[in-house]
Order: structure tokens, then sequence, then C-alpha cells
């Protein structure tokens, strides 16, 4: 680490990124590759539309035979056969003719329009056009929308729901994603106990490792979580050596300048090679984040909020980049939020607070309540966003602010 100065929040998810890397790919079936993104680009195998097939049930005809059809001078065609969706059509349509045709069948030989049921009136073997269409008309031609051979989705893109349709309407049953990262999680702190143990006098419950473990799990990585660490450093190091078969590791608590905070000096001691301590931002101070054994490492404060906030604002980005993301899919989406309460930062630091965001009048509009403190973990109860706050800033009600969204606004 080249200094001691506090980096901005901006510096700090820059030294991450540059020390975090893809992990390679893994081909997974279609579902599942839903939310990963594709890591080679998705070939169309065939045409589709595979076939000329009709828009509507009614008659496959010649246009010259119909163009001039009304109500009171219908054009009469014969009927020769019936096509199902489906089916392959045995006969041509000849002038003077139709084929009765569903949905989806294929069209026949010498037909160049479909006239839709509406528009007809059936009469035992024959047919009587109303109204006429143009040529071609509800004719969904071969290959309009997907052509064989085409790049259908190109490599990079997020696996949503329009492309695991076109993954399937293709025929691919796997598709080559990039890897989650897996993410070993545990906590520091000998006021801890697990959430199965008795709450004894002078001890917390360790929520971190959970509420951790759900973040890795919501933003697409595969969470390993270990038994916490008491504040020793060797116990410290026993649980840092555990942490270091997964991908990354995150450890929550132990990284201030506390009597017992063993995290980074252990790390230190075990020859890591550390990249950046300490952010100006509130809550979320304390963030240490270095390369062990080449692996990235998490050193995130205790308190429950803080953990939360630099695993979003520090993890989320790094997990993401592993993932196959890049440029601003990295970081949370930003948005302006109109405020329904006045917001102050006195600080000196960047203040994320933990906001409702929801839409009214086609704004998005930002509530903060009370109980912003880094312990206060009822705070991200209900929170889709943080309003984001620079040293000095204060908004009055109905005023704008930035905000950052971390789920979904309704
Ligand atoms: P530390 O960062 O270790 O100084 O911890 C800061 C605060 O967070 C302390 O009040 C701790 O009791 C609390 N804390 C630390 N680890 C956890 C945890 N795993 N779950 C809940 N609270 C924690
Ligand atoms: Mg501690």
């Amino acid at each position: 680490m080249s200094d001691d100065r506090m980096l901005s929040p901006e510096e700090a998810q820059q030294i991450v990124l540059d020390n975090v890397h893809t992990l390679g790919v893994e081909r997974v079936p279609v579902l599942e590759a839903l939310g990963r993104v594709l890591a080679v680009d998705v070939v169309a195998r065939h045409d589709n539309p595979p076939h000329d097939n009709s828009a509507m049930d009614g008659y496959a005809v010649r246009h010259a035979d119909v163009e001039e059809a009304t109500r009171e001078r219908p054009a009469v065609l014969e009927l020769v056969e019936d096509i199902p969706a489906g089916h392959v059509p045995q006969k041509e349509v000849g002038a003077g003719q139709a084929s009765r045709i569903m949905t989806g069948g294929l069209v026949p030989q010498g037909a160049d329009a479909v006239v839709m049921v509406e528009d007809t009136r059936a009469e035992g073997g024959r047919v009587e056009i109303l109204e006429s269409d143009e040529e071609g008309g509800n004719i969904r031609r071969c290959g309009e929308d997907m052509r064989a051979g085409e790049v259908v989705i190109a490599a990079g893109t997020e696996c949503g729901i329009g492309e695991v349709s076109v993954l399937a309407a293709q025929q691919h049953t796997f598709a080559t994603v990039y890897r989650r990262p897996t993410v070993a999680i545990f906590s520091t702190g000998d006021e801890l106990v697990e959430i199965d143990e008795p709450l004894e006098p002078g001890k917390i419950v360790n929520s971190n490792t959970a509420s951790l473990a759900a973040l890795c799990r919501a933003h697409g990585a595969v969470p390993l979580m270990l038994p916490s660490a008491a504040d020793t450093a060797s116990d410290t190091r026993r649980v840092v050596e555990m942490a270091l078969t997964a991908d990354f590791a995150i450890s929550s608590g132990g990284v201030s300048v506390g009597e017992y905070d063993y995290v980074k000096q252990v790390l230190d001691d075990m020859g890591a090679d550390i990249k950046l301590w300490r952010v100006v931002m509130k809550p979320g101070k304390p963030l240490f984040f270095c390369l062990i054994a080449g692996k990235p490492y998490f050193g995130v404060p205790g308190n429950p909020v803080s953990s939360m906030m630099s695993f979003l604002q520090f993890v989320r980005p790094a997990i993401r980049k592993v993932g196959g993301y890049s440029g601003a899919d990295l970081y949370l989406p930003e948005a302006r939020a109109v405020l329904d309460n006045e917001v102050e930062n006195d600080g000196n630091r960047r203040n994320y607070l933990r906001a409702q965001l929801h839409y009214a009048d086609g704004q998005i509009c930002a509530t903060t309540r009370g109980g912003q403190g880094s312990h206060m973990i009822t705070s991200m109860l209900g929170a889709n966003g943080f309003v984001v706050l620079e040293p000095e800033e204060k908004v009055a009600a109905g005023g704008e602010v930035r905000v950052q969204l971390i789920g979904k606004v309704f």
C-alpha cells in the first residue's frame, strides 16, 4: 500500500476492480443461465420462423384471385385441403382455389396471401372471400425473426427472459456463462454468539454472516458460511486459512483501530498484498482489501449496516466483474429522486442513508427514516435505495438528491 491516505469510494472501487478477474466459464442448462452473463456469442442454428406460415386462422389463396373481392361481390374459391399447424401441406393452391389454414400452418405452394376467417364465408367445398388483403398478407416469413448462422445474442449480455426464449428457440440446451465466485464469509469478535446459541450476558448475535451470505446469493456469488473467529491473532488466522479454499473471502469486524482488531495484522503477517484500508464514507469507513494467495479478501466493518454497505459498494462490483459484467453494470444503478423529508450531512464523509424509494407521478421519491446508526439493523428493512449526500450537503423536502438503487422500486 503506497500511502495511508483515506480513499474516496470511487478510488476504492477502482482499486478493488483492478485486482479481480473473471474465473473462466462453465456450461449450464439454459434455465440456470437466467441472471448470468453469456460468455460466448449465441448463434442461430436455424431460421426462425423455420418456414413461411400463417399468422391467422383463415384461407391460403392466390392474391390475384381475391384482390377485387367485396362483401357484395365475393370471390368464390374451391377448397383443396385443410392445413392444421404442424402438418405439411400436400396440395398446391391453383388458380381459383384455396386451402383452409390454421395459425402456424405452413403456407402451401401456390398461395401468396392468407385471408382471415372473419373475412370469409365457408360453403360446402367452397369458400367465399368477402374482403382482400395485400399480397403476402398474414404470412409470417421464414427467417424474418432470426437467420441461421446469425449472432442473435452477443457475448457479455446478461441472460434474461428474452435470452432464455431465444436460446430455447434455437435449441441451445446449455449456455456458456461466466463462473460465479465462491465467497467464504466469517465474522470476528469475542462478543458473538451464533444465531442458534444462547445469548449470554455481554454477547450479541452474529447477524453479519447471514446477511453477507444473503447478499452474496442475491448478487451472483455462492456463499460459504464459516465459523466465527475469536479476537485473537491465532484464531483469526485459523479461519482466514479456511477461507482461502474459496475464490473470495469476506470477514466482518476487526478492521478498526481497536486493541483487538486483528484482521489487518494477521493478513499482513500472512504475506498479503494490502491494497487499501479506510474509505471516506459513512457508514463503512474501515474497509480493508488485500490479495492473499492471489485471492481477493475483503475485511468489512463489524457494524451490521456498515458491513452490508461495504458489500454493496465494493464486494458487489467485484462479484459482478467476475461474473462477466463490465462498465456501468458493475455498480449500483443510480437515479435522481425527490425527497419526502429533509436530509442533511453535517459531517466530512460522504453519507449513504437507507431510504424507501417509490414512484409517484412518474418520479422516484425517497423517504429516509430516523435510526440511521450503523448498528440499526432495522434501517435496512424495506430499504430499496440509498440517498447519497456529500459532506455539508443539506436538501429540503421536495428537493432532488442522488440515489442508488438496491432493490426494485414500485
Ligand atoms: P468491529 O468492527 O469488530 O469493531 O465491530 C463493530 C460493532 O459491530 C461492534 O459493536 C460489534 O459488536 C458489532 N458486530 C461485529 N461483528 C458483528 C456480527 N458478526 N454481527 C452483528 N454485529 C457485529
Ligand atoms: Mg470486533
